[in-house]
């Protein structure tokens, strides 16, 4: 059995569009995609006449070797949005097959399901906000082909146990294609499980730029996973997924110093965040901080939506999480600068200054 008896056998057997990058690479005089033989006016496009390379060398290289993987373990997309989208169209047959989620969890799971018109399985997080797995695994129907686990997740800030992931991949085999979201493990205790998609070959992990690395305008995500699964969504990506100047940036950022400067930034995200949990659990009317393993904050109020329209009359944009399920009184908080996050607490502290 292949994990690819998961997917839509219409896509396995279906012809990749073929561009005119993908068939010929090399040459001197360039005349087989109708581009501007032209550089474009000014230093930001600078080689944007050309179609970008779909899944550019040294990119691969670099983020197979950050997350611990061979390159043809790796698709790199516009964000790991576009990855979830790919799964999603992938392996769930539209009107048949299905999802599984475990709210309160990140929106676009759910989105690109709609939009796919796949089912939606919803097994909720314990009251601690933790995977059930035993409910997790009694819940699935054959329909079932994803199930999404967020570590840690967005927007609770709980990590899900590697013991709990194994199980779900070990008895999901056969049956479903685990994909653990990974977007905030940068800032986590437990490191990612990346190292087990070659033990388990239903098992996906989704990484990004966007946060860790401060690339979120570049739109960089990445999906770790078998290489029949990575072979499969190669041919249904978008020709040219990745504009030059982000590949370019994601480069730099990459690159010895950028690896510094993400480093020092995630040290300093963590220290805060061991400082605002206590800080802000001190406040008036502040009920609970959840424990979080990630570079936000979910704070329970007595009156989140007045402590909304505080911090947003102080110029303090946070995002309003009251309408999860059971987040009803919670406002999610990101960990800025040092100075951002002092801001925030004498705003909370009554400070309207
Ligand atoms: C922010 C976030 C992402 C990242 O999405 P990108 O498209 O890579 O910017 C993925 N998953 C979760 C849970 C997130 O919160």
């Amino acid at each position: 059995m292949s994990v690819l008896d998961l997917a839509r056998p219409e896509l396995r057997a279906m012809q990749p569009y073929s561009s005119a990058r993908m068939e010929a690479s090399g040459g001197a005089i360039l005349l087989n995609a109708n581009e501007s033989a032209w550089a474009p006016a000014g230093e930001a496009g600078r080689g944007c006449n050309r179609y970008p390379d779909p899944q550019p060398a040294a990119l691969l290289r670099a983020l197979a070797a950050l997350y611990g993987v061979r390159e043809e373990q790796l698709l790199v997309g516009r964000g790991s949005d576009e990855a979830i989208d790919l799964l999603v169209r992938a392996f769930c047959r539209a009107g048949r097959d299905a999802i599984a989620i475990q709210p309160p969890t990140f929106g676009m799971y759910s989105v690109c399901a709609r939009i796919q018109d796949a089912g939606i399985v919803e097994v909720p997080l314990a009251a601690d906000f933790t995977v059930d797995a035993d409910a997790l695994l009694a819940a699935l129907t054959p329909a079932v082909k994803l199930v999404f686990v967020c570590t840690p997740n967005n927007p609770t800030g709980q990590p899900v146990p590697r013991a709990t992931i194994e199980r779900l991949a070990r008895e999901l085999a056969g049956r479903a294609l685990l994909v653990v979201d990974e977007a905030y493990v940068e800032f986590a205790d437990g490191g990612s499980v990346a190292g087990l998609i070659d033990t388990y070959d239903n098992l996906a992990v989704l990484r990004t730029l966007s946060k860790a690395w401060a690339l979120a305008g570049a739109r960089i995500g990445t999906l770790l996973a078998h290489a029949e699964v990575i072979a499969l969504l190669r041919k249904i990506i978008p020709p040219y997924p990745l504009p030059l100047p982000c590949v370019t940036a994601a480069l730099e950022g990459l690159s010895a110093q950028g690896q510094a400067e993400a480093a020092e930034h995630i040290r300093i995200v963590r220290a805060e965040r061991a400082r605002m949990t206590p800080a802000l659990a001190a406040l008036p009317g502040v009920r609970e901080v959840l424990p979080s393993q990630a570079n936000f904050l979910a704070v329970r109020f007595d009156d989140a939506g007045a402590a909304y329209q505080r911090l947003f009359a102080a110029g303090i944009v946070v995002r309003d999480v009251r309408r999860y399920p059971n987040l009803g009184d919670a406002l999610r908080i990101t960990i800025g600068t040092p100075a951002e996050n002092a801001r925030v607490l004498d705003v909370l502290n009554g400070d309207r200054a």
